[in-house]
């Protein structure tokens, strides 16, 4: 771990500018695609931090790219800053209460995401510069996590290549090297083409699209007893067809998705799911539009960058938070059930603890029972050698994608596990920079894990990311 408490005094000189950002941005929030005033916070500080900046990555316009030194290996920081729908919420307080404006929020914390990113990213670029060691550092602002499956795009277009490994983080109620779990996951659309009549005068003229799509569904709830137990399925209404019911739907569609614990778990899964889908066209004399939206693939884990950030996370120590950090944690707690504290314990695996926020550090290895969800840094993974740390922003039990999540955004707790997740990942980088070695032994983990499946990107060519317009007044 040489020259690592170096690299952390580089990310302290910049925490308060950083945290400022990540205020910035949760005082925006875009939802997936919509990013054009969070990016151009992200892009002016890239400039302001003296990085090369490369803007529009992968033909994505909310997608920047930073890059600072010369030669040597390249080690990717990614970052993200899209908020979610219908999230809004006052700071600081331990009640829901919506902010005025478009309703969305920084629900999943990638305001914090973004900005330990870049924070990692400026505190490793600083370190290349004063050591004049070969090595170059890039921060990938990526848009779109929830549910728009940037990364998967960008790694499609290729705007990975070249990079030997890259580390990332995510906000957590626990501070860990994150356990590379997640699902591969493919959303996609049916949209069932029938024919209109008079619901009473004529019904034998009518072929009902929504018919299609309840059938669908239906037979989609029996598939599920037939399909590994780690797969998911749920699905939402597109469109029901209309509001009279006194015409046969004529269209209707329904918007799936799917995942599975591997990629080729997930593809064999699609297929059965569009065969329901058929099957449910064929019963009602309709037809069916099939189209995949966005997929990602499930995360490979790799052992040496793991050990190598546990390493760093148990030479810093676990975050210090304080009497006031645990005193609003312990609000934020008391909106919740016992079983939401119970459950999160039970996730990561380790016995119930007294403190309402994570003061302590989770061994590597302790086997919890995860509920996974699914992550566009799952492409990155397959591309290079991937790790992600989960650093202690908000009080342990806090449900994802929640107001909760929201309101704890822009504490003081939350800027201190900010700050912790950037001395993770920046101490992993500084490690592969200097030591060759653990390179090397990252990237046959790699390799061995793929075994002879090489990456294919799980998105088909022809489709692609659902890019949103630039608001007006934002042009
Ligand atoms: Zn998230």
């Amino acid at each position: 771990m040489q020259n690592s408490e170096r690299i952390w005094d580089l990310v302290d000189e910049h925490r308060a500018e950083f945290a400022a950002l990540s205020d910035r941005v949760w005082g925006m929030p875009e939802i997936a695609y919509t990013e054009y005033a969070s990016v151009a916070e992200h892009a002016a500080m890239l400039r302001e931090q003296g990085f090369r900046v490369t803007e529009n990555v992968a033909g994505i316009p909310t997608a920047v790219m930073g890059e600072a030194g010369e030669g040597g290996p390249i080690i990717a920081i990614l970052g993200e800053y899209d908020a979610l729908p219908g999230l809004s919420q006052e700071a600081g307080i331990a009640e829901p209460k919506p902010l005025p404006g478009n309703g969305h929020g920084h629900g999943c914390g990638h305001n914090l995401l973004g900005s330990a990113a870049m924070l990692a990213a400026t505190a490793i670029k600083d370190w290349l510069a004063q050591s004049g060691k070969p090595g170059r550092v890039r921060y990938y602002g990526c848009p779109a996590e929830e549910g728009g499956a940037a990364k998967s795009f960008m790694a499609r277009e290729g705007a990975f290549d070249g990079v030997d490994a890259a580390i990332t983080w995510h906000p957590s109620a626990f501070t860990e090297v994150a356990r590379a779990l997640s699902l591969a996951n493919t959303r996609m659309d049916f949209r069932f083409t029938g024919r209109a009549s008079h619901a009473a005068a004529a019904p034998h003229l009518g072929r009902s699209a929504l018919d299609a799509v309840e059938l669908m569904n239906v037979g989609v709830n029996y598939l599920r007893e037939h399909v590994p137990s780690d797969s998911r399925i749920h699905y939402a209404m597109l469109d029901s067809g209309g509001i009279a019911p006194n015409v046969v739907q004529a269209k209707s569609a329904v918007r799936y998705a799917i995942r599975s614990r591997d990629l080729k778990g997930m593809l064999d899964l699609n297929e059965r799911v569009k065969q329901v889908a058929l099957g449910a066209a064929m019963m009602t004399g309709t037809t069916v539009d099939i189209s995949i939206m966005s997929a990602v693939s499930n995360l490979l884990p790799n052992r040496p960058l793991e050990e190598a950030m546990q390493r760093n996370l148990e030479h810093l120590g676990p975050i210090p938070f304080d009497a006031e950090d645990k005193a609003f944690a312990a609000k934020i707690q008391a909106t919740l059930s016992d079983e939401d504290i119970d459950n999160a314990y039970r996730a990561v695996g380790i016995p119930r603890q007294e403190t309402p926020i994570c003061d302590f550090i989770v061994p590597l290895d302790v086997r919890g029972e995860p509920m996974i969800g699914s992550t566009d840094v799952g492409d990155v993974s397959w591309v290079m050698p991937t790790v992600q740390a989960h650093a202690a922003t908000i009080a342990i039990g806090t449900p994802g994608h929640s107001w909760q999540v929201t309101a704890q955004g822009k504490t003081a707790a939350a800027h201190k596990g900010m700050t912790h997740a950037a001395k993770m990942m920046a101490g992993t980088a500084i490690d592969l920079l200097s030591d060759g070695q653990l390179l090397a032994a990252a990237k046959a983990d790699h390799q061995a894990r793929l075994g002879k499946t090489s990456y294919v990107c799980p998105i088909p060519p022809d489709v692609n990311p659902p890019l949103q317009p630039r608001p007006k007044e934002a042009a």
